[in-house]
């Protein structure tokens, strides 16, 4: 149903609209941008949220964010009034920390980034490391000739890294000129806008940086990787056909919805701007009709008329 046709819930007849929310078994949200920003939960999301859930659905969040533990992200969750069940949370560190268990991975992992990553691993007693403020005064030449690499590494591991550097860059190539070694990325998210014309730096732009010089290609194992989602898929644990997807951004949130099978729900409260939907739809071209949303709203909290 509205498959890619960006409808706008706000003008359909209301009982049009409970009817469609009434056929979801499953609704995943995306954290930042959807049910908070940074420190603050966004207006009447967590409500929206909780009513979903005590209407029977399976309530899940997904985000790109690894830079805390996913239990520190429940935590986090549940400090907004967010009812979120123990393991409903889904991050794109997790999805790496499987896929390496799943490939039986026994050397070591380089990690550009905080320390969600590291938690996860630690998990599956993955062995990992990071290298913060390495520069000091050294020229970039003297740097690089002196930089001590660590044998054994055998996966660059690349996602938001606060403490990013050109040492970051340096030290991830040294590693990935060895095709053996993994280059691995949390998500493409280039850019979270905070306002008054100031951006934060998104693990996008720092792969970027990373792919240009190394030349190799990251497989990024967050959103849209619909490998995030495929266990609860194949155990059974939920049907693409009766799950929604609600996002504030297109190329992570609606594109993993497109490649999951959900049906998506685009939220304004985030990263994307209903201009961006538009742009993605008139460019002809696969990718951005595979970005355009099913369906619209201005906030999540505007659901709750219709649970
Ligand atoms: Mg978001």
């Amino acid at each position: 149903m509205f498959k890619q046709t960006f409808t706008n819930l706000t003008q359909l007849p209301k009982q049009r609209v409970r009817q469609w929310l009434g056929t979801f078994e499953t609704i995943i949200c995306d954290a930042d941008g959807v049910l908070w920003h940074f420190n603050k939960a966004i207006d009447g999301a967590p409500e929206t949220f909780n009513l979903l859930k005590d209407s029977g659905r399976r309530m899940f969040i997904v985000t790109n964010n690894s830079s805390d533990e996913s239990n520190a992200l429940i935590k986090k969750a549940r400090t907004f009034g967010i009812q979120l069940n123990d393991g409903h949370m889904a991050t794109s560190a997790m999805s790496i920390a499987y896929y390496l268990a799943n490939k039986k991975f026994k050397k070591k992992a380089y990690i550009v980034g905080e320390m969600g990553i590291k938690q996860e691993l630690d998990k599956f007693d993955i062995c990992s490391f990071m290298v913060k403020n390495e520069q000091g005064d050294k020229s970039m030449l003297q740097m690089a000739k002196e930089m001590k690499i660590e044998p054994d590494v055998g996966a660059v591991i690349v996602a938001k890294d606060d403490t990013f550097t050109v040492q970051t860059i340096i030290r991830a190539c040294a590693y990935l000129l060895n095709k053996q070694v993994l280059f691995l990325g949390t998500c493409l998210d280039a850019a979270y806008p905070i306002g008054n014309n100031r951006m934060l730096v998104g693990a996008g732009a720092m792969i970027a940086a990373i792919k240009a010089i190394s030349g190799r290609k990251p497989l990024i194992l967050g959103k849209p990787n619909p490998l995030m989602f495929s266990e609860a898929i194949n155990c059974g644990l939920i049907n693409p056909e009766t799950t929604l997807m609600i996002g504030d951004t297109l190329k992570t949130d609606i594109l993993f919805a497109h490649n999951s099978g959900f049906q998506s729900m685009f939220v304004a409260t985030g990263v994307n701007t209903v201009q961006d939907v538009e742009a993605a739809r008139c460019s002809g071209t696969e990718l951005g009709m595979a970005m355009v949303p099913d369906t619209f709203l201005p906030s999540l909290a505007l659901l709750q008329e219709f649970v």
